[in-house]
């Protein structure tokens, strides 16, 4: 039988020999060398459902030394499920079972694959069904009817992950959310208020439950505070184009109008503080240069740290109470593009701030932020430092603190830094329960980074109502009128360094 079959064959090439072009009878000698046909199915695993699905199959084919080839044009195959020859990998999920699928290649013998088994199965073939939240949108904490949620949801069975089965969970998702039911995974819209639980189920089988923390955003009046940058004369003179662009920016990054390449954080907000630059001295009289006093001094410090420049600082200080202080320094001795102090509170409202209260207080520690002159001309490119510094200024930590008490913020995901240089300024971050998430905070060390959160933005304003020497709004109507009085200084407060570089 077996050799009428290869003489039909014979005969058949033959004839077929008879009207080929030279490049086809080159591909028939080829055709001729293929000993083994090895057949993939990206999947094996169909859920059963009243269709016929499409499949793909790879077929590779290999000559006698077991070399594969003939990938440079396409050879006809048969394919057979069980007994049968189809026309193309389609299958009826209608009716469950296991199948036997193969390829054939009419070769002088004839040359099948090997066996691929495939099965439609029921529902209860899974077992576990895994809901989580993307990178993008790993947060319990969101604000109603602003962002979506992405969510990842895949399905385990007695061999591990069912693999190629997205398509069919996607056809035949629930998701509920809170009372809500929805079918999709991606760009769930969040509606309710309140703490939510999130659960998928898909072919009778329920996934576990994600809990979400919807609330309701909360605008408060928008502040402004005038900025004076200090510049000293014997080091870089920055230009006041460039301090205004910083300015401009920063009341970018405060209002929530920067946009990085990731998506847009769940609990993104107007962060309700905007900046300006001062525009006259301490005693009233207009400024120079808007925005830039100059402080002469022929001292050189190597050492950012230097007890001397601290008190030179202190002593030039503008009135805090009407002022952000803003220094330009030479920081190359501490690794940092900036530094910012942390405020005292009049009372004790604000976690990890310490209160003074006391309530004349003489100023004891040089409130301020510095930035490095190399921000200034080019030679470092970050944009967000001061709305960074600013942050610090107005009681943010970072939001890597530590997984113990964290930054104070409970819609920013605990992490730390990691400790690897290559990954330190990557978005893509692992939080203190070691599930990945993207990060485009502006308190994080990173690349690319875009918001404030809800919950920052609530301590921000907590510690500008409670702040010991804080300017008051600009609007406000004794915005001047808040007595100043410099004390001795303290060294021993620190401010927060920030080693982004
Ligand atoms: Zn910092």
């Amino acid at each position: 039988m077996k050799k009428i079959l290869s003489i039909v064959g014979f005969l058949v090439l033959l004839i077929f020999n008879s009207c080929m072009t030279d490049r086809e009878s080159e591909n028939s000698f080829y055709l001729n060398q293929i000993n083994r046909i090895q057949l993939i199915s990206s999947k094996t695993i169909f859920f059963s459902e009243n269709i016929v699905e499409n499949f793909n199959l790879t077929v590779s084919f290999f000559d006698r030394d077991n070399r594969p080839f003939l990938n440079n044009f396409d050879v006809p195959y048969v394919i057979y499920l069980g007994d049968s020859v189809i026309k193309e990998p389609k299958l009826d999920l209608s009716r469950p079972g296991k199948y036997k699928l193969r390829v054939m290649f009419p070769t002088r013998e004839l040359t099948f694959s090997n066996e691929v088994e495939i099965e439609v199965v029921e529902g209860d073939y899974i077992s576990q069904l895994v809901l989580d939240f993307s990178n993008e949108t790993r947060n319990e904490y969101t604000l109603a009817n602003k962002e979506t949620y992405d969510f990842t949801l895949r399905a385990f069975g007695p061999n591990g992950e069912i693999p190629g089965v997205e398509e069919q969970i996607r056809r035949n998702l629930s998701l509920k959310v809170g009372n809500e039911n929805g079918n999709r995974l991606i760009g769930v819209p969040i509606t309710q208020i309140g703490l939510l639980e999130v659960q998928a189920s898909v072919f009778g089988v329920n996934s576990n439950i994600l809990k979400i923390n919807s609330r309701e955003d909360i605008s408060f009046p928008i502040k402004e505070f005038q900025v004076v940058y200090h510049v000293f004369s014997n080091l870089f003179n920055p230009s006041q184009q460039t301090v205004e662009s910083q300015i401009n920016n920063s009341n970018i990054a405060f209002s929530g109008g920067i946009r990085s390449s990731f998506r847009r954080n769940l609990n993104a907000v107007d962060a309700g503080f905007r900046f300006k630059m001062a525009d006259r001295n301490p005693d009233g009289s207009p400024m120079e240069t808007r925005g830039i006093n100059r402080i002469v001094t022929n001292r050189v410090f190597q050492d950012a740290q230097d007890r001397e420049l601290l008190q030179l600082k202190f002593n030039n200080l503008w009135d805090p109470t009407q002022y952000i202080n803003v220094f330009v320094e030479d920081l190359s001795s501490m690794g940092a593009a900036g530094y910012a102090y942390l405020p005292f509170l009049t009372s004790p409202v604000v976690g990890g701030l310490s209160p003074i209260l006391a309530p004349d207080t003489e100023l004891f520690y040089p409130i301020m932020i510095a930035l490095d002159f190399r921000l200034f001309n080019g030679q470092y490119r970050d944009d967000n430092v001061l709305a960074h510094e600013l942050g610090h200024y107005l009681g943010l930590y970072h939001t890597f603190q530590d997984c113990q008490t964290g930054d104070y913020c409970d819609d920013t995901p605990s992490h730390t830094l990691p400790s690897n240089q290559s990954t330190r300024w990557s978005n893509n971050r692992t939080n203190c329960s070691n599930a990945p998430f993207i990060s485009t905070n502006f308190m994080d060390y990173i690349n690319s980074n875009d918001n404030f959160t809800f919950d920052q933005k609530v301590r921000m304003t907590k510690v500008y109502e409670n702040a010991l020497f804080m300017p008051k709004d600009l609007n406000a109507p004794d915005a001047r009128l808040k007595p100043f009085r410099r004390g001795q200084l303290d060294p021993s407060i620190k401010p927060i360094i920030c080693n982004f570089l």
